[in-house]
């Protein structure tokens, strides 16, 4: 199964990535999540990511792509993998599809986390990540509205909807409902 998480910031992607890749058995990439553990180890990567991070931009594509395209070069995401936000932008969508062509594989499906933005705001401040301040909170939609968004219009052949309002175990079991269908 190769799936991408959509949504905007605080729709608990990583939370149901997580979930969602222990009962596909493949393996959660997150971008976001391999950029902190470059800032962490002060690698020559992390120190390109660190500055965009914090001001709440996207990381340009060129560094952000060859990391995604390095990480699933990996042999445990051969036979599928849960990208979890990437890609962020269609150019970004352009370039995975054109890894994946080289690989000969394509993706199944685009999961679309919808959610108020009342309500990813409220679990953005509640969880209180360094780049969870109200302004970067601010930017960071901004960012989605504007450069992610259109990748629903982009998807719209593989895309399926979730809604991503509920508890956890509610939103992970319309996930698997979603996905079967
Ligand atoms: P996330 O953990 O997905 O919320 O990502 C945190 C931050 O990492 C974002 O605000 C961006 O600065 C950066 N980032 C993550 N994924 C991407 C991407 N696909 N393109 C550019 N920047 C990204």
């Amino acid at each position: 199964m190769r799936l991408v998480l959509l949504g905007p910031p605080g729709a608990g992607k990583g939370t149901q990535a997580a979930i969602l890749a222990d009962s596909l058995g493949v393996p959660h990439i997150s971008t976001g999540d391999l950029f902190r553990e470059n800032i962490s180890k002060e690698t020559d990567l992390g120190r390109q990511a660190q500055e965009y991070m914090d001001a709440g931009k996207l990381v340009p594509t060129s560094v952000t792509a060859d990391m995604v395209s390095k990480r699933l070069d990996q042999k445990d995401a051969a036979d599928g993998f849960l990208l979890d936000g990437f890609p962020r932008t269609v150019e970004q969508a352009e370039i995975l599809s054109e890894i994946l062509e080289r690989k000969g594989t394509a993706l199944n499906n685009v999961l679309n986390y919808q959610v108020s933005e009342d309500v990813v705001v409220e679990r953005m401040l509640a969880r209180g990540r360094s780049d969870d301040t109200e302004d970067t909170i601010r930017t960071r939609l901004q960012v989605y509205r504007d450069e992610t968004a259109p990748l629903i219009d982009y998807y719209a052949d593989i895309i399926v909807n979730v809604d991503a309002e509920g508890t956890v175990e509610d939103i992970s079991s319309s996930t698997l409902d979603a996905l079967d269908r």
